[in-house]
């Protein structure tokens, strides 16, 4: 048996859309699917505004631009991230301050951020990771009172959710004054390389359709809201191709499927784990947090050395199977490693040399899964 990491989905109705788009003569951005994709999304999760773009790359750069992150200005990440969540601001000119993860989950440690805050400091950038929710309240008491931008990389995220001190259930996105999404392969909901700036802060909402579309207010324009356009501010060219919007809007249409589909796998591995794994080895599993749903964007291992995760990531592709580690530490990287003084971020090297995250696609079938599960509990009891 082979099984792959990731294998894309297809809902069967994304070649039909795309040649649809393509009917319509217009395939170039702001079509009829980037507006029907809009209009599900901030329906479907209550955004002020949604804005697809060419990647979450591109919607993170488009909020370092919007806060007007400028040279010497300070973000708090954590360390444990993708590189496009540090590129945004370091394209800005930004001082990078890493925070660690925590010990339970990789996500940011919530109590690290204040003591990195300074007079410099513009904005918090907390990651999502695996799709589970930072605590959010925390993050924006803490911006309310040092006067801060929140940017969310919800890049994992979608369809999940925040339960805040409120009672009230909120999509993560929604929260931060802007939130940046993925719809790359290897997310729930993807179109290839695709992504989304969701506006949360109405300040910016004007901007943000300037800087989309090359620094100018052609968007104003086709709407009939001004007689020419031009160039009025800085910007590029972030917004993706209809093309790209109508293979996104099949997969949203099938949203609730894919969805199910990924949390009763996810649910399998917990239940063939917990309770085995944790208890008999020293192994850590996913932790979802009372304030967090899961979107089964990852179910993940985390093994107790590098060494463990080296023989175990072996050992399942011996078996055919493909497994896969998740990131470096950015603070150990070789482009940042030079430009700080002995930063310590002990659990962010622990996920970094320690995790791994196993096969969860819409497709993979039970008998794959279980194959999965049979040679993790074999390496197991060999050790
Ligand atoms: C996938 C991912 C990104 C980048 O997404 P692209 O759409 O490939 O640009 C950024 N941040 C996180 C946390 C991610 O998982």
């Amino acid at each position: 048996m082979k099984i792959l990491f990731n294998k894309p989905y297809k809902s069967g109705n994304e070649l039909k859309y795309i040649a649809d788009s393509i009917e319509s003569g217009k395939i170039s951005g702001d079509g009829i699917y980037t507006k029907k994709c809009h209009d599900f999304l901030e329906n479907k999760f209550g955004y002020n505004k949604a804005l697809l773009t060419t990647s979450c790359t591109d919607a993170l750069e488009m909020a370092a631009i919007l806060i007007d992150v400028k040279p010497g200005d300070e973000v708090i990440m954590p360390s444990y991230t993708f590189v496009s969540t540090a590129n945004a601001f370091v394209l800005r000119g930004a001082k990078l301050v890493f925070a660690d993860s925590k010990k339970d989950h990789p996500g940011i440690d919530e109590e690290a951020i204040e003591t990195l805050i300074t007079s410099k400091t513009k904005a918090i950038v907390p990651v999502h990771y695996a799709g589970v929710a930072c605590d959010m309240d925390k993050i924006m008491e803490l911006a309310k009172n040092y006067d801060l931008f929140v940017i969310e990389d919800a890049a994992q995220a979608i369809d999940s959710y925040y339960l805040g001190k409120d009672g009230l259930k909120k999509p993560l996105g929604s929260i931060g004054h802007l939130a940046a999404f993925s719809f790359h392969e290897t997310k729930n909901i993807i179109s290839g390389e695709g992504g989304m700036l969701v506006v949360n802060d109405e300040k910016f909402l004007k901007r943000a359709e300037i800087i989309r579309e090359k620094g100018t207010n052609r968007s104003a324009f086709f709407r009939g809201e001004i007689d020419k356009y031009g160039w009025v501010d800085v910007g590029s060219s972030f917004l993706p191709s209809d093309i790209i919007a109508a293979y996104l809007y099949a997969q949203l249409e099938s949203l609730e499927f894919i969805q199910d589909r990924r949390k009763s796998i996810w649910n399998r591995y917990d239940n063939a784990f917990r309770g085995v794994l944790d208890s008999k080895h020293d192994i850590t599993l996913p932790f979802i947090p009372s304030h967090a749903t899961n979107n089964a964007h990852m179910y993940y291992l985390v093994c107790s050395s590098i060494d463990e995760r080296k023989k175990l990531l072996a050992y399942l592709k011996s078996n055919g199977i493909l497994a896969v580690f998740h990131y470096l530490s950015l603070h150990e990287s070789k482009f940042f490693n030079g430009k700080h003084e002995g930063l310590n971020l002990k659990e962010s090297d622990r996920y970094t040399n320690c995790l791994v995250r196993l096969p969860l696609f819409v497709e993979l079938g039970e008998q794959e899964q279980d194959f999965i599960i049979k040679h993790i509990n074999e390496f197991y009891k060999k050790k």
